[in-house]
Order: structure tokens, then sequence, then C-alpha cells
């Protein structure tokens, strides 16, 4: 359960996010984030993950306030992975080497079991620079996927991908999900994503959530000039 109130958060004059209330329950296990470039949607993320810290209002986790987790060095047991198209891999080391770091206590064998997940096996021994754009966000989502995180948070991380690369690690995600049952909170615009039509859509426009509902609730009555447009384009493209 993911909760915030009266957030506020400043980058300068410009830009203020402004989130009066937010809850992600148990309810709604998958929550996407939409909206125009620029409204906010990375910093909600950013913030929700204790990657940036409000200048006003709470974040709670699972009762926990995230500025109590955070000066208690506890954020990590969470068990919260942020992901984003910087994927962050680390150029040193091999694929297998990327699990295992995450998995100290680990078996070789259940590392190459992840890797095998997303299709790695053969490149076991690669380190990041010899693996193409897909393999990398495959292996990023492997590290992430295998310490069986509580909460997958992604901040567009398959944008840069082409449309049957983006749904093969859609795919796996929600494999994934089914069996450890995890919340996932995504930012993206891909129709491939919303196979379930009561999947929780959050839309912001310019710093403030303007609609949370299911993608049903949201075709039929879309707020704001942004959501119309964006689910007129949606029905255009089938
Ligand atoms: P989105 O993810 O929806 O595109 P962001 O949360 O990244 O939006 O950014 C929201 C607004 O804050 C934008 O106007 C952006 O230019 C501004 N912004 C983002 N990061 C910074 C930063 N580090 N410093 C100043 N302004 C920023
Ligand atoms: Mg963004």
């Amino acid at each position: 359960m993911v909760k915030l109130e009266n957030i506020i958060y400043r980058y300068d004059e410009k830009f203020t996010l402004n989130i009066k209330e937010l809850s992600l329950g148990e309810a709604f296990r998958t929550s996407y984030i939409v909206g125009a470039s620029g409204s906010g949607k990375s910093t909600l993320l950013k913030i929700i993950c204790g990657l940036k810290t409000p200048h006003k209002g709470c974040v709670e986790v699972d009762g926990k306030s995230m500025s109590d987790l955070i000066s208690t060095h506890k954020l990590h047991t969470l068990k919260m992975i942020y992901m984003s198209q910087e994927l962050g891999l680390w150029s040193h080391m091999s694929c297998i080497e990327h699990i295992r770091f995450m998995l100290p206590k680990s078996k070789h064998a259940t590392a190459l079991l992840w890797l095998e997940k997303v299709q790695l096996l053969e490149k076991a021994d690669a380190k990041p620079d010899a693996l193409s754009g897909g393999q990398k966000q495959r292996l990023a989502l492997a590290r992430a996927l295998c310490i069986e995180p509580r909460f997958l948070v992604l901040d567009e991380p398959f944008a840069s991908l082409d449309i049957v690369l983006a749904d093969e690690l859609q795919q796996i995600i929600s494999k994934e999900q089914k069996i450890h049952k995890f919340q996932l909170l995504q930012v993206s615009h891909n129709t491939l994503g919303f196979y379930d039509k009561n999947v929780n859509i959050i839309v912001m426009d310019k710093g403030e959530i303007v609609q949370s509902a299911t993608f049903t609730q949201i075709i039929n009555n879309p707020v704001g000039r942004w959501s119309k447009k964006w689910i007129e384009l949606l029905s255009k493209k089938g």
C-alpha cells in the first residue's frame, strides 16, 4: 500500500508537483501513470521510491513513513525497485555477475535460471558493452525481478524499444507478477500494456493528478484535454 498526502515538490518557480492525495492499494495491483511530457510523471515516481524528498507532505508505504525509512537506512526493506531508461548496468560485470551480485547467497544455477527467463543464457559471461539495446533491457529486468520485489516502479523503461520487444518484456513482467504478486507502477502510454481494462490509470497534467480511475472509466469519461486526445488516439489505433 502506497499513500501520498499533500505532496509539494518544486524544482523552480516554473514547475510544482502538487499531489493532494494518492492511494495505491491492493485492489489495484497494477497502476499506470500517463500524461503529457513534463507533467511530472517521473518526479512523482521518484518521490514514491524515496529518490526525491518532497518539500511538503508525506509518503507512506505499508504504513511506514518514507522519510523515517530513509533516515534509519531501512529503505531497502521495502523491496521497491525503480527502473528507468538509464538502466545503470555495471560495465565491469558480466550478465551472470549482475544477478549474483543481487543474490549473493544463491547458487550459480539459480542465477542462470534468471538469465534463462529473459533469454540471456548464451550471454551469461558477456559484459553490458557486448549486448544489444534489447539485451541490456532484459538484463536490467532480470536484475530487478530476481530479488522478488514487492513494488516494481517502471519509468518508461521500454520506450526506446520496438513494440514487439517491449511487449515481450511486458509479458515477462506480467508472468512474474502473477507468481510473486508484486505491485506494479508504470509510466506508459502504450496500448499493449492495457490488456486488462480494470487496471488503474493515473492521469497527470501540469504537476497534478487530474484523474485516477480504471481504464474503462477513462475511456467512457476522460477528464481534461490531454486525456480526451489520448483516448481519441487510442481508439483510432484500435
Ligand atoms: P514527465 O516525466 O511527465 O515528462 P518530469 O517529472 O520529468 O515530467 O518533469 C516535470 C517538470 O519538471 C518538467 O517541466 C521538467 O522540465 C522539470 N524538471 C524535471 N527535472 C528537473 C530538474 N532536475 N531541474 C529542474 N527542472 C526539472
Ligand atoms: Mg518522465
